[in-house]
């Protein structure tokens, strides 16, 4: 059988630890035998970024903005520990951080269905994505600690030298504060993100902040996301008989709790860091979440919703056998194979992505899993297998499909 062919290269972004592992493992099992894989390859593992000066980050980011499509593995954030690990220059930004600066994304996060997996909530039977507005707010904060007694103030001067000036506390001792924006321009791509994310989806899209108490910050994304529908999306919903609404952010985590899922959830910034990490795990396992960036002007770089998995990389180190996960990894590629697939009018790639995940499912379902899953896994005989068989497990059920 000849392989697929590909016509635009698809950005590969390469990481670290025992993700990095498992992207090789990938690469050799499941695509390389089908595709003939056309990508331009970045090394963000940590060791290239440190002898880059971060530069390969952006070069990658740059090539996802002429290219259309990226696929990323996990990458180390550096902190203090791992600056003496690696022995590194500086501590080096977050790479997620440095290309969501540049593309100026909202970052989806979906779980992977096993209908042999149970959810946490009994209710929930269809995915829910969570689609995190990846600009500003405490993310691009400036905070000061206060030394003892003062008055802090907001304070902001126009281009044309008009000062306006708020009082935020008077100080009678110790404390802080902090100041945060975010801009009009970039809530409204958030927005159309969504809107544009939850149509190709054919889901509902639901929008929670706090306007309540945030009754300007808060109020400006309820407004904006209004108007944009109101004006661009609402015969669009409507044509499929989707809805949008809004509701404060305490409603929305007490009717997700109560509904049976298959809806986009629009958060904020922080509150979208913090909801997916809780919905990929009420899904039963963060190995299971995927996650994909998609810029206002339509790029979409791919990934797992997970870190590098240190623990079990360490244990790699020592020889021993590890049983990750390699689920959300795959689907980064099979997502990011995919999309090429469609955007280059390659049906055979779309075929190739769609029949690998049902493979990788399938194999799931017939009891064949990774450590993580068989305490969740309600198949009553399971079979245990380490990193590397697993892929080779779904290999074989992929070769069984017809
Ligand atoms: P993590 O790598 O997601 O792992 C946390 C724990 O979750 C693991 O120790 C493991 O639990 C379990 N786990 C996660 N993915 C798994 C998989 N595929 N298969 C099986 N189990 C899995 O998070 P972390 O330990 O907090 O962070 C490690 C490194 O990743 C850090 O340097 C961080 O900066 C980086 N990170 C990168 C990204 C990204 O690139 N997008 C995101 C988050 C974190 P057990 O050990 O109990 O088996
Ligand atoms: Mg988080």
């Amino acid at each position: 059988m000849s392989k697929i062919k590909m016509r635009v290269p698809l950005v590969e972004m390469d990481g670290d630890e025992m993700t990095r592992i498992l992207w090789k493992m990938i690469k050799e099992n499941l695509l390389e035998p089908y595709v003939e894989l056309n990508t331009e390859y970045y090394d963000l593992g940590l060791v290239n970024r440190d002898k880059t000066e971060d530069q390969v980050t952006i070069d990658a980011a740059n090539a996802i903005k002429k290219y259309g499509v990226g696929v990323k593995c996990a990458t180390i954030t550096p902190n203090a520990q791992r600056v003496e690990e690696y022995n590194l220059k500086q501590m080096w930004k977050s790479p997620n951080g440095t290309i969501r600066a540049i593309l100026d994304g909202t970052v989806f996060r979906s779980p992977i269905i096993v209908d042999s997996i149970k959810p946490f909530v009994k209710t929930w039977k269809k995915p829910i994505s969570i689609a995190r507005h990846a600009y500003g707010d405490v993310y691009k904060n400036v905070e000061h600690y206060v030394d003892g007694p003062g008055k802090a103030e907001l304070v902001f001067t126009s281009e044309s030298g008009e000062v306006t000036r708020k009082t935020i506390h008077e100080f009678d001792g110790p404390g802080v504060i902090m100041g945060m924006h975010n801009t009009d321009k970039s809530i409204k791509s958030f927005a159309r993100a969504c809107f544009n994310y939850a149509l190709d989806m054919n889901q509902d899209l639901w929008f929670s902040t706090k306007d309540t108490i945030s009754k300007t910050y808060d109020h400006r994304f309820k407004d904006i996301f209004q108007e944009i529908y109101d004006n661009e999306y609402k015969e669009k919903f409507e044509a499929k008989n989707l809805e949008y609404f809004y509701t404060l952010i305490d409603d929305v985590v007490a009717r997700i709790v109560r509904s049976e899922g298959g809806m986009v959830w629009a958060c904020k910034n922080y509150d979208g860091d913090v909801m997916s990490d809780m919905v990929a795990s009420a899904f039963g396992s963060l190995a299971m979440m995927t996650s994909v960036l998609v810029s206002p002007d339509g790029k979409y770089e791919f990934e797992a919703a997970h870190g590098t998995v240190t623990r079990h990389y360490y244990k790699h180190l020592k020889g021993e056998e590890t049983s990750t996960n390699s689920m959300a990894t795959l689907f980064a590629w099979t997502g990011a194979l995919r999309k090429r697939g469609e955007l280059d009018g390659i049906n055979e790639l779309v075929d190739f992505a769609d029949k690998l995940e049902k493979a990788s499912i399938q194999t799931i379902e017939n009891g064949v899993m990774t450590k993580d899953l068989a305490q969740l896994s309600e198949v009553p005989e399971k079979k245990i297998v380490n990193s590397e068989g697993f892929l080779l497990e779904i290999r074989k059920t992929f070769e069984s499909m017809a």
